[in-house]
């Protein structure tokens, strides 16, 4: 089958590899229909999570399943399929708390496993023909069949979630206000979850303008950080108290103004832009190793962090893998119902072949290139 493979530094390429099968009774084989790019993708693209030459990417993947194993007993063929990108046993301490993003059983001795990801198992990609799919009966989301709402079921297998999980990490409620720092697709994601959860304002720190443009389409408030500070922005906004809750949809790739790479700028910054007692969500990825950091302590993942401030104004905060599984069912259920139309982020859909290019795009932030989705 084709599928795209890392090569080096800045270069995949859409290759033939082997046709993945049934490994294990449990085990379906799914053909993909729609698969996109995802910003934690560009950490590998971009050599900053060091990727084997020879992996194929992609964990963000639907499609309709083509086989299925003997010990598989609810999903059948012809199902159409979306695949949160954790990967999981469902059976595990973690996966029983409904804590899917730490599975114990997928990559041991490490919690967690995803699709076409370094370090996150032997799971390969779906930005290909096909795809297996382990524990299926567990990590299927069934979805009504036809091709109805293709590239809104797309968004369910990372970015939707993710971008909700923000909202669920800042511990949002109705009427609160909260800041959003990145309107990439899961800033924007986390937004436009914040909307539904019925926040009073949101507000969403990028400099980039047609990101920006895209969350003012959902009624969020735009904050360039390349024309002022951000977190005077905010709290000039917010009587002077800073946001009720933030999330951070940035990570360790954050940058100055100017686009120097400063890895806790939105950390540090998210502190003074929420109020006392406010909560942070972060999903925005950090990471224990960063070989292109911009010094040797944030190349081993410790940052300049601002614990005293933190401290001082008796904010929480919560971190981590989003879980994709806890709420797919949910938000697929509000695109069903006609509620939720999460593609808005959708920005250019090309097929399989033309991956490199789309690649080489979206890492330059070019206009138009938000959230790639591959048709294979
Ligand atoms: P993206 O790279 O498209 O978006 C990041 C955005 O942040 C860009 O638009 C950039 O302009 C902006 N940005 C950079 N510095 C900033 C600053 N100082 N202030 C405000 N904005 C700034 O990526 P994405 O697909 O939206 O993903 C965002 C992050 O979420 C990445 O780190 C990704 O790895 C991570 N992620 C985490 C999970 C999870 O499970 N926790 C899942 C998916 C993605
Ligand atoms: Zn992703």
């Amino acid at each position: 089958m084709r599928a795209v493979v890392y090569k080096d530094v800045n270069s995949v390429a859409v290759e033939q590899v082997d046709d993945p099968r049934i490994e294990a009774p449990t085990d379906v084989l799914v053909r993909i229909t729609t698969t996109a790019i995802c910003g934690s993708d560009l950490h590998m693209y971009e050599g900053r999570t060091v990727a084997e030459t020879g992996i194929v990417f992609g964990h963000e993947n639907m499609g309709i399943v083509e086989e299925v194993g003997s010990g598989v007993s609810r999903i059948r063929k012809g199902d159409r399929v979306s695949l949160p990108f954790n990967v999981a046993c469902g059976f595990c301490r973690n996966c029983l708390a409904q804590k899917t993003a730490f599975c114990l059983t997928v990559n041991p001795p490490y919690a967690g496993g995803a699709y076409g990801y370094v370090g996150m198992g032997p799971y390969t990609g779906g930005q290909a023909e096909y795809l297996r799919v382990p524990f299926a009966d567990f990590n299927c989301l069934v979805l009504p069949p036809g091709d109805e709402h293709e590239n809104d079921f797309a968004m369910l297998a990372d970015i939707f979630p993710t971008g909700y999980h923000a909202t669920v990490l800042a511990d949002l409620n109705p009427g609160e206000t909260i800041v959003v720092f990145g309107a990439g697709p899961v800033g924007l994601m986390a937004a436009y979850s914040a909307m539904l959860k019925g926040a009073s304002k949101v507000f969403v720190v990028d400099k980039v303008p047609g990101r920006l443009q895209l969350a003012e389409s959902i009624g969020a408030i735009p904050v360039d950080f390349s024309a002022g500070d951000p977190v005077e922005q905010v709290v000039d906004q917010t009587d002077g108290m800073g946001a009720d809750k933030g999330v951070d949809a940035v990570g360790y790739q954050a940058t100055a103004a100017e686009g120097e790479e400063q890895p806790a700028v939105v950390l540090n910054q998210l502190v003074d832009a929420v109020r006392h007692t406010g909560r942070l969500g972060v999903v925005g990825l950090y990471l224990p190793q960063d070989p292109g950091a911009p010094d040797e302590n944030a190349a081993n993942g410790r940052l300049l962090f601002n614990v005293g401030r933190f401290f001082e104004k008796g904010q929480k905060m919560g971190t981590g893998q989003a879980d994709a599984k806890a709420y797919n069912a949910q938000l697929r259920d509000l695109i069903i119902a006609g509620r939720a139309t999460p593609s808005f982020v959708v920005s250019k859909e090309v097929p399989l072949d033309e991956a490199p290019d789309a690649y080489a795009r979206f890492d330059r932030r070019e206009e138009g290139y938000s959230k790639v989705v591959l048709k294979p």
